[in-house]
């Protein structure tokens, strides 16, 4: 069931797009509509090198910035890796967290999605935690078990109260970067399986509470049917996040 309580989440994945002065531009084209926005909530994430320079050109906005990956330790010996610290240093408030693309090109696992998951919430970071079926798994009718799997490995050892604050994200693979959106329908019927996983992990009444994204080729044209479905609580956009219209027209989808 829709529940009025979860603020919707827009948020932008750059994947590895624009540099510190195309980061610059990006912001100055937001309108304001956008920059004061709070129902959605709006989070945007930048590759590692622009975070500093979002954070400064969001200055007074109601903005969130979001990472598009860390590592589960505080610190160490660890060369070419992000902490959770950093990232609440530079002012990130959210974390994207096994993304399909760290699934399939940098050996992200659900072990791994568990560990920066916990520590993640350790620090006081939102994770949008990624789970979705690749195309082979959906032609053999395996996507309610993948994403079931994927979402109980995610939230192993983590308390009711943490779960909570979580937000996954929806992302059929074969949808990612193709122009192939999920059919709302569907997605929502997805959507609703991770609720109902979640809820198994915890309860009924923390499922609730659990904003619940759907990621794949969103454009402006389809976000206000996405947006209609009850279990579908925001979008994780790629592409069209990229040009300040684009993304602006998905945020004001209403
Ligand atoms: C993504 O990168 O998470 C994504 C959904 O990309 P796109 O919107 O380009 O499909």
């Amino acid at each position: 069931m829709s529940n009025q309580k979860r603020v919707p989440v827009i948020a932008g994945n750059w994947k590895m797009y624009k540099n510190v002065n195309e980061t610059r531009d990006f912001f100055r084209a937001l309108p304001d509509s956008v920059r004061s926005c709070t129902d959605p909530m709006v989070v945007i994430c930048p590759p590692f090198t622009d975070l500093h320079s979002a954070k400064e050109n969001m200055g007074g906005s109601t903005l969130q910035l979001g990472a598009q990956n860390m590592h589960w330790q505080d610190e160490g010996a660890f060369t070419g890796e992000i902490s959770p610290l950093m990232l609440r240093d530079i002012g990130c408030s959210h974390v994207l967290i096994g993304h399909s693309e760290r699934r399939q090109y940098f050996g992200e696992t659900d072990g791994t999605v568990n560990r920066k998951t916990l520590a993640a919430l350790q620090w006081q970071l939102i994770p949008i935690v990624c789970v979705g079926e690749k195309l082979e798994e959906r032609e053999a009718k395996l996507t309610d078990n993948v994403v079931i799997v994927q979402v109980q490995r995610a939230l192993l050892n983590i308390s009711k109260e943490l779960i909570a604050t979580i937000i996954f994200a929806y992302e059929p693979v074969w949808a990612i970067g193709t122009g192939k959106t999920c059919d709302s329908a569907e997605a929502n019927r997805v959507c609703g399986i991770i609720r109902e996983t979640v809820a198994m992990m915890s309860d009924k009444e923390t499922a609730e509470q659990v904003r619940i994204l759907y990621g794949g080729s969103v454009k402006p044209d389809s976000i206000k049917e996405q947006m209609s479905q009850p279990h579908i609580d925001g979008a994780l956009v790629g592409g069209a996040s990229l040009d300040p219209k684009s993304f602006s027209a998905i945020v004001n989808f209403r």
